[in-house]
């Protein structure tokens, strides 16, 4: 408690005020005591004058001084001692002076009977007392005679004393109380306003910024309030800003595309954002302070950060790290104004990037290939016409046909290219209408049914109620085709095509199902990838596009398609087109448009 600013003021305040009034008290009491003292003096040295002048006739006839001491002693109201020459007592007011001893030797009446006069302040063994003693020489005729005393206790002059002391002490007292108290009010007044700003500080520190105080004073506490309210704000302010900087820097950390690691001088982890979790697979708060490369695990990438530390400068790599493998640019960049501060290790996750180049790279290679084929047949057969068959005219009418339905072909092909790749970027345009999906079987099948014909093959559907789904009308009769057409293609004479519809989980679902050749486990995960022909179907004919278009029609539907099959049985394709409630519009992966306005509500 003594700790406390109160006590600090109040405590050195009082024991001041306590010692300064005592010192004071102390000083006064001497002084009294002393004025008192001198006063009893004058008063025992005038009386025993008067004493020895009147007893100075009567001292001859030494039987009546003792009577006289005492009777001048009680109306003085003061001891009275006659002492001879040869210090033999002759009076006494308070005793009997045969019974005295000689008071020659006391140094008073030496005093006295040399001249002088004799001042003692001496205890009395007669009287029991501290008493003062006064003696002047009795003289007769110039001759010193004899001695006259007078003496009183010393307790008058103490009483009063002791009464001054106790008036002093209790007015010590009363000032000193107000004195404190004053102090205590003083020093609470200006402790209550240093409590006031310790709380609010403490309550900055749990976290409550921005605390601000009430000021009444203008003195010194007061600027400090202020003072202490500006700070408080300006912290606010800072640590809003902080915060604020801090959001942004997480926000573009959170979502960057690429992963980010710093790193200290050491090369242990500091901070690590999502996309470099998802790329590791860990978890940066079970890597904070590790190596990198037990995070990473992959020693390429733990060289390049070495090497950037050790030569404070930019290093940048590619390499295939991780499980599944992803082909990542990693670029190690040093920090700090030195370059010695640690450093940012980013990684590009150039998988995909990579993918899509091979893929461009593929399909370049496989459009030319399924070019080049055609193309090298209509050339033979120009060479052929030109080198004199063209005067043949049965086999010129016959190249000429070849060619024409070569042409036909490659213009096929080079349609289905241009909307397998607008379909595949997105950039088409579809126009989805509330369809009965039935319709459009119907049409497919009778617009097939002559080539059904001419293989002997039976195509027929299987009705079922639908209700109406929404689709682009033209491009599901296009993969209608596709599907219902290669079922056919791939049949055998007297074989069957049935196509049937159903709803299920919220879909309209067409199944296509032949008792064709069938697809060998090999081929068929690859069936619906572009330019994809199993061996047996190279005799016939096809660009190995058509079920690639019909899949992405499809999935820019938001449905499915799936194949099984059985080699040397036949194959079922199925697809599903959502109904309308359960159309997922933003996940639809092509621009829509709605003709017939209706679903133009749903989200
Ligand atoms: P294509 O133009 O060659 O028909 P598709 O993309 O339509 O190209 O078909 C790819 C390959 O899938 C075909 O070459 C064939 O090998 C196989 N295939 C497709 N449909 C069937 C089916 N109904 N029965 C057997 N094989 C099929």
């Amino acid at each position: 408690m003594a700790r406390s600013l109160f006590w600090k003021i109040t405590l050195p305040t009082a024991i001041l005020v306590l010692a300064g009034m005592g010192a004071l008290g102390l000083y006064l009491v001497q002084t009294m005591r002393a004025a008192l003292v001198d006063s009893l003096e004058i008063r025992l040295t005038d009386e025993a004058r008067l004493v020895a002048g009147f007893v100075s006739p009567e001292f001859s006839n030494q039987t009546g001084l003792d009577a006289l001491a005492k009777s001048l002693g009680a109306d003085m109201g003061a001891r009275i001692t006659l002492i001879a020459r040869d210090g033999t007592v002759l009076g006494d007011t308070d005793e009997n002076p045969a019974t005295m001893a000689n008071h020659g030797s006391r140094p008073e009446i030496a005093a006295a009977l040399a001249g002088n006069t004799g001042r003692v302040v001496r205890y009395s063994t007669t009287l029991r007392k501290n008493m003062m003693y006064v003696a002047v020489p009795v003289t007769y005729e110039n001759r010193i005679i004899g001695v006259a005393r007078t003496s009183l206790p010393l307790t008058s002059v103490e009483g009063l004393v002791d009464h001054i002391i106790i008036t002093i002490v209790v007015a010590i007292a009363i000032a000193a109380a107000f004195v404190i108290l004053a102090t205590a009010a003083l020093s609470r007044n200006i402790t209550r306003s240093v409590w006031q700003i310790t709380a609010a500080a403490e309550q900055i520190a749990a976290g409550k910024l921005g605390r601000q105080i009430k000021i009444s004073t203008s003195d010194e506490i007061g600027r400090l309030g202020k003072a202490f309210n500006r700070m408080s704000l300006s912290l606010q302010d800072s640590m809003s800003q902080i915060s604020e900087e801090k959001n942004k820097l997480q926000t573009i950390l959170f979502n960057l595309t690429d992963g980010v690691v710093m790193v200290d001088r050491e090369g242990k982890i500091l901070l690590v954002n999502p996309k470099t979790e998802n790329l590791f697979g860990f978890r940066e708060r079970d890597m904070i302070k590790r190596p990198l490369i037990e995070a990473v695990k992959d020693h390429e990438i733990d060289t390049i950060l070495k090497r950037c530390l050790a030569g404070h400068s930019l290093v940048a790599d590619q390499m295939e790290t991780g499980f599944p493998k992803r082909f990542l640019r990693t670029i190690a960049v040093p920090l700090g104004e030195d370059k010695s501060g640690g450093a940012l290790v980013l990684f590009q996750d150039l998988t995909e990037l990579r993918a899509l180049q091979t893929m461009r790279r593929d399909l370049v290679g496989n459009i030319s290939h399924e070019l080049r084929t055609p193309l090298a047949g209509i050339k033979v057969m120009v060479e052929t016409l030109q080198s004199g068959a063209i005067g043949d005219r049965q086999a010129a009418q016959d190249f000429l046909k070849r060619i024409n339905d070569e042409v036909d072909r490659l213009t096929q092909m080079v349609s289905e290219i241009t909307e397998l790749s607008r379909i595949e970027t997105g950039q088409d345009n579809f126009d989805f209408q509330l369809t009965d999906i039935a319709r459009i079987i119907e049409e497919v099948v009778s617009q097939l049914t002559p080539l059904a014909e001419r293989g002997q093959i039976a195509l027929h559907t299987v009705p079922g109620a639908l209700p109406l789904v929404p689709l682009d009308k033209g491009r599901i009769r296009q993969a209608l085709v596709n599907i219902i057409h290669n079922a056919i293609k791939f049949n055998r004479p007297g074989g069957t095509v049935t196509v049937a519809t159903a709803v299920e989980d919220g879909a309209a679902v067409v199944n296509i199902t032949d008792t064709g050749v069938g697809i060998s486990v090999e081929d068929l995960p690859h069936v619906f990838e572009r330019f994809y022909k199993a061996d047996k179907a190279r005799s016939k004919g096809g660009s190995g596009l058509g079920l690639a278009i019909a899949n992405h029609t499809i999935q820019a539907h938001g449905g499915k398609i799936k194949v099984r099959s059985q080699e040397g049985k036949g194959s079922t394709f199925s697809f599903s087109l959502p109904l309308v409630q359960n159309l997922d519009r933003k996940s639809l992966p092509s621009k829509i448009t709605w003709t017939n306005g209706f679903g133009q509500d749903i989200p």
